[in-house]
């Protein structure tokens, strides 16, 4: 067992109002500079939707992530050998239009322009050439729009629901939505990592993040094309990649990153886990069926005294073995299994994790259109649901409706467990078989409703004190690993800087 230590992240969609202001903070804090313009390291996305950039979760155009090879997996579209031939002229680089043409307006046309009959009017100016543009696109360009035959039709996530399904989606009285905040996964096995030629990009010892060392890069941008989340930007100024830091100047001063901070709905969680880094390269090539509980499996128990030591005799610290003991994500994602990660299809092990949104899926009116509460047709609903389980498996577990529905039952039964305990107005029997059914008794059901509705600060984001003495040493020379697994694990960790 080799323990490590990372950052993870939940993020509770039903929650989120998609108001964009993690969006703005991070903005606001990393990408307001030239040559940044165009990147949002946070976004948020309407779904069903194309999203930023454009179709970015179709891997026949962008060719990111990796692919299963047997016992082992290998780059999609930027391996060794693919990415040579591809050096001088990358075909599945999205384009500048993919994302959109930042601009400003010429607000000092204004009030310079010379006095005649017509108004004068601020021209949008392109903030790459200065020149004027027509606006084609921009951030969130299909914001609210799902529905549309634009954008929510062209959702790649709708290649298993047949024509009735997806007609049905688009009926005026079933249409629905939901927001997907986006940003770099930190993951496990991160394509970017192994992707780099420059062996530029590297993930930190002490807590897993992700980081660009801006001095090696050398604009290959052969972690734009391997990077599936499309969460890897150029930075046509600069001349180098950039990509989330999950805010780690913050993070070491404890306070929670900026996007978290300012998330207006709470949906955002933040703790660490511990996992077994041995397992990367066996659980990246699971079987399709297998590939997220044998990801989730990956996560230890941090209060089992042989995960403690292990983790101890690879110099993780006390005070982060304690964080893990107490993190949010541990509870979400392993004990209650409510959380699941993003397109797990793409095989880099993301450590963000989404509670699916129950309010658009379940969501239905009876004939004076009031909402359905009966209690005795909640379960039964799950087939009926407004947004099909079949487009929530394509984002959150690899095609199996059975873990979406699964999930949807707990969290019903958290909302009846709840009912009963301010209603009252259940029967004992209900309740009970209830619980037998989805094996959530009160206890649990009511650490799940604090912790999603009440939950303080302190609860949401469990940061452990930094410990730069943590920083394995594993990271050096990472173009060594390029093209493996998991930033290529060659040596054991020992301690030091
Ligand atoms: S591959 Fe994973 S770690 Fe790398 S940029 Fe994409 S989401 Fe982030
Ligand atoms: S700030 Fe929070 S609630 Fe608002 S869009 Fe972002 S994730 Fe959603």
């Amino acid at each position: 067992m080799n323990v490590r230590a990372q950052m993870t992240m939940v993020f509770h969609l039903d929650k989120c109002i998609g108001c964009h202001t993690c969006s703005v903070a991070c903005k606001n804090v990393w990408t307001d500079r030239r040559g940044a313009e165009y990147m949002w390291w946070n976004n948020v996305e309407t779904k069903p939707g194309t999203g930023y950039p454009t179709k970015w979760e179709d891997q026949e155009i962008y060719k990111g992530g990796w692919e299963k090879n047997g016992d082992t997996v290998s780059l999609k579209g930027a391996g060794k050998l693919k990415g040579l031939k591809n050096i001088f002229h990358n075909p599945h680089l999205p384009t500048l239009e993919d994302y959109y043409h930042p601009w400003a307006y010429k607000y000092s046309d204004l009030f310079t322009a010379p006095e005649g009959d017509d108004q004068p009017i601020g021209r949008a100016v392109s903030l790459v050439t200065g020149e004027p543009i027509d606006i084609k696109s921009g951030p969130n360009w299909d914001d609210d729009l799902s529905g549309t035959p634009d954008y929510a039709r062209k959702d790649v996530n709708f290649k298993d629901l047949d024509e009735v399904d997806q007609e049905a989606m688009f009926q005026l009285e079933q249409m629905t939505m939901m927001y997907l905040p986006r940003i770099c996964n930190h993951c496990l096995n991160p394509a970017c990592v192994a992707s780099c030629p420059s062996g530029a990009i590297y993930k930190r010892g002490e807590d897993g993040i992700v980081l660009i060392n801006q001095e090696r890069c050398r604009a290959w941008r052969m972690c734009v094309t391997a990077c599936p989340y499309k969460k890897s930007y150029y930075n046509w100024h600069t001349g180098k990649s950039e990509k989330c830091i999950l805010c780690y100047p913050r993070l070491e001063t404890g306070q929670a990153p900026a996007c978290m901070h300012s998330c207006v709905g709470r949906i955002r969680y933040l703790g660490v886990m511990l996992y077994d880094a041995d397992q990367i390269e066996k659980v990246a090539a699971s079987p399709d069926d297998k590939l997220v509980d044998n990801h989730i499996a990956m996560y230890l128990d941090p209060n089992d005294p042989e995960v403690i030591a292990a983790a101890r005799a690879n110099g993780v610290h006390d005070s982060t073995i304690e964080a893990a003991q107490k993190s949010p994500i541990y509870k979400f994602v392993v004990e209650w299994g409510i959380a699941l990660p993003l397109h797990p299809e793409f095989r880099t092990l993301p450590n963000l994790f989404y509670v699916p949104p129950m309010l658009p899926a379940m969501a239905q009116v009876d004939e004076s259109g009031l909402y359905r509460t009966k209690t005795n047709e909640l379960f039964p609903s799950i087939d009926q649901t407004r947004m099909p389980l079949k487009y929530l498996a394509s984002l959150f577990s690899n095609g199996d409706t059975n873990k979406i529905a699964e999930i949807y039952q707990k969290m019903l039964s958290v909302k009846i467990h709840r009912r009963n305990a301010t209603v009252g107005d259940l029967s004992p029997e209900q309740v009970q078989n209830l619980s037998q059914n989805t094996m959530i008794d009160a206890d649990m059901a009511n650490a799940i409703y604090r912790l999603t509705s009440l939950a303080t600060f302190e609860e949401r984001f469990v940061i452990p004190p930094g410990h730069r003495e943590e920083s394995i040493e594993m990271l050096e020379a990472t173009a060594d690993a390029k093209g493996e697994t998991g930033f290529g694990f060659k040596i054991r960790p020992a301690r030091g800087v």
